[in-house]
């Protein structure tokens, strides 16, 4: 499906995003690249979507369905500990995630594709997404109208994967990947005399209360069938060892794997707080920091990745897992929620490094499998019918 020629280029391509890490909506680097890239191959590019996304069309002219691909672009603030001739020249960034890979994926995706033009039929939407780590670029995205203008049939977009055999394809039907919620709970008591705690009414005994009674909807209110997790990640209050403090603070994460679960977690939080504050006499502030919908894939174009893998010999190991791979979160999540598609994984091979990780490095060899992937799916999709 690629000449060496293509795959040096992704590889070169690969290494110098990856030695150019550029943190959430500060992509404009790696978004003049894409862009120049793009517009090299003869596609129709638009720069500065969600401030520093990049979208590009290729229009056939005939009557077909409207295919969007998508790539993340943004690192993390991580400072990398790889000693090879292309680690980070940016002290205290790092590409972590392996956004660097999926970059030059489409990228290598959409010079094969624009080959095939003349056979193809629809209408092709790449979408290079800035600021997935945390910023929720995929929702601003489609607040500008990504998805819109001609409306999107089917989006598909993947993730590397360490500790899975480089280059195996893999897809989960259904829930994929987990939500996230984080919440800031600040429980308002009344500050007093460690010797006088009637006259007080004491923040950490009722944040300690919450901690426990937050378990509570896990094991109680959520079904046992769903997957959800509730961890209070960080509890501050007090600082001298004869005062009560005023206030307490907590941060919770409640992770989920459906609408569902989400509800019974995150939708009950609040009535555990107000109802341990008002056993005690505290009140109470409650601020969603951070919201991430479960990703979910549609059941058909989960099939639909399987078939295209297959049929085009994308890789030696194509697989449908009966299990999330995980419970983390991942912003691509919101196309899913307005219209159909697929996040499917590559295993990235195990090299002792997880996501995120100061050691972490994309596998170049699984550009192939990735980039081959979203040519079959729009051969598939797209393709002269037989
Ligand atoms: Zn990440
Ligand atoms: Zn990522």
């Amino acid at each position: 499906m690629f000449d060496d020629n293509q795959l040096e280029h992704a590889v070169a391509l690969r290494r110098d995003l990856h030695r150019h890490p550029e943190l959430k909506f500060e992509e404009t680097r790696t978004a003049a690249r894409v862009a120049e890239r793009l517009r090299e191959l003869g596609y129709r590019v638009r720069e500065g979507v969600a401030q520093t996304g990049v979208v590009a069309e290729l229009e056939t002219g005939r009557p077909g369905p409207v295919i969007a691909l998508r790539a993340d672009m943004d690192a993390l603030p991580i400072r990398e500990a790889n000693a090879f001739a292309h680690r980070s020249c940016h002290e205290g960034r790092m590409h972590a995630c392996g956004h660097d890979g999926h970059t030059a994926t489409l990228l290598l995706a959409a010079e094969a594709i624009m080959v095939r033009r003349d056979k193809l039929k629809g209408h092709l939407k790449l979408l290079f997404q800035p600021g997935e780590e945390g910023g929720n670029g995929a929702e601003k995205m489609v607040r500008e109208g990504v998805l819109e203008a001609p409306r999107v049939d089917a989006i598909f977009g993947y993730h590397n994967r360490p500790g899975f055999e480089a280059g195996m394809l893999f897809v989960k039907p259904g829930s994929a990947m987990g939500g996230n919620d984080t919440f800031r709970v600040v429980v308002e008591g009344r500050s007093g005399h460690a010797a006088m705690p009637h006259l007080a009414v004491d923040p950490i005994y009722v944040g300690a209360s919450i901690v426990q009674q937050l378990q509570g909807l896990t094991a109680r209110q959520k079904s046992p069938l769903r997957a959800g997790v509730i961890t209070v990640a960080a509890f501050h209050a007090g600082d001298a060892a004869n005062v009560i403090p005023g206030e307490a603070e907590l941060l919770v994460n409640v992770r989920n794997d459906s609408d569902e679960a989400r509800d019974a977690l995150a939708g009950r939080l609040e009535q555990v707080v107000q109802g341990v504050c008002q056993a005690h006499g505290a009140s109470y502030r409650i601020e969603s920091l951070h919201h991430v919908p479960p990703l979910v894939n549609d059941p058909y174009w989960a099939q639909v990745v399987l078939e295209a893998g297959r049929t085009h010999g994308i890789s030696q190991r194509i697989e449908q897992l009966d299990y999330m791979p995980t419970m983390g979160a991942e912003d691509f999540a919101f196309y899913l929620r307005e219209v159909p598609g697929c996040f499917f994984f590559v295993g990235n091979g195990d090299q002792g490094a997880y996501l995120h990780n100061e050691h972490y490095e994309f596998n170049d060899a699984i550009l192939p499998v990735a980039a081959g992937t979203f040519v079959a799916l729009v051969d598939h999709l797209m393709g002269p019918s037989d």
